[in-house]
């Protein structure tokens, strides 16, 4: 409850940014929902066959989702205002959440293991911060990070050859050409 008073108040003020204390709360959010799906996540590697070309097994492997019929979002506007939107999916760290509707579309599975490498590449509180930042500023879908994902995405829904992710996503985070 305490979480949910501090994230209502101090989300919306644009001071908030750089406030550890906001971002170690959302991510203490974050741990404990992914401890209490844990029993109904299944683990990436089912996935191996189609995605091994693009991801490590050892990312699939510690890679979780769950298919829900709420996605859990924490309660902060501007995340609420994009799964209202829509939205299907929502990665925190090495979980990702899918709306059943979605939940046999490689693509979107596709999408929601590049942020995960993501989480990775940037570390917990890093990620939150930027991918809210991104947000607030440019809307969900023209924030950097979202362009990335569905930019990869693309790549991988045109089935050309299979190209190493990682890679790519660590070169878009440098702001290296890839
Ligand atoms: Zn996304």
């Amino acid at each position: 409850m305490f979480l949910v008073r501090v994230l209502s108040c101090v989300a919306p003020v644009a001071s908030w940014v750089g406030g550890t204390l906001v971002f170690g709360l959302i991510e203490n959010w974050i741990d404990k929902t992914n401890r209490s799906y844990f029993a109904d996540s299944k683990t990436c590697i089912v996935f191996e066959g189609l995605l091994s070309g693009y991801f490590s097994r050892s990312l699939l492997e510690a890679t979780r989702f769950v298919v829900v019929d709420e996605i859990p979002v924490p309660n902060i506007p501007v995340l609420k205002r994009v799964m209202s939107g829509g939205a299907v999916g929502i990665t925190f760290k090495h979980t990702y959440y899918l709306a059943p509707s979605v939940a046999n579309d490689p693509s979107v599975h596709f999408h929601e293991l590049v942020h995960v490498l993501q989480w990775r590449y940037l570390g917990a509180k890093p990620f939150i911060q930027r991918y809210l930042m991104e947000t607030l500023r440019h809307g969900y879908r023209d924030a950097p990070l979202e362009v990335m994902s569905y930019a990869l995405q693309k790549r991988f829904e045109g089935r050309g050859e299979p190209f190493d992710v990682e890679s790519c996503v660590h070169k878009y985070l440098k702001g290296l050409p890839l």
